[in-house]
């Protein structure tokens, strides 16, 4: 019979059956090579954009009212959700729904441009049209 505490089915105690860790070899990972590769710290979030507070609105919303109307109350802001940088916020202000921009935050993916549901929402390449600069890789 099977018994916990018991031998194992290769007849020997669990501690007679250990061998040394040193009899093993260490599975070798590549470290991410910043190339095709990346860690975590060095993903979308912390592409490490450099901003200059002056730089100008790189995000243009076409039509205010179309976003309200159709971005907030009929798909639910999905912008607040697939921006990977949290630019897009719906903050009710007075009672109304009003569209904001944390332009600052944003790390150039590009994603509005192409998701918005209507088209509403340009991106253009900020000052020096570099875009993401990854840095120490
Ligand atoms: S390009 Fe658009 S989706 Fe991408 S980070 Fe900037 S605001 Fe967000």
């Amino acid at each position: 019979g099977l018994s916990v505490f018991g031998t194992l089915k290769h007849g020997k105690t669990d501690a007679a059956s250990l061998e040394p860790a040193a009899k093993h070899k260490p599975i070798a990972y590549p470290r991410p090579d910043g190339v095709l590769t990346f860690d975590r710290l060095s993903s979308v979030f912390l592409s490490n954009t450099n901003h200059e507070e002056d730089q100008p609105v790189h995000l243009k919303v076409k039509d205010m009212q179309l976003q309200k109307r159709s971005e907030h109350d009929i798909y639910a802001g999905p912008s607040t959700r697939y921006c990977p940088a949290g630019v897009y916020e719906w903050v009710e202000k007075d009672g109304e729904d009003v569209f904001v921009i944390n332009a600052q935050n944003c790390v150039h993916c590009k994603t509005c441009d192409i998701k918005d549901s209507n088209q509403n929402i340009t991106w253009v390449p900020p000052q020096g049209g570099e875009g993401p600069v990854y840095q120490n890789m």
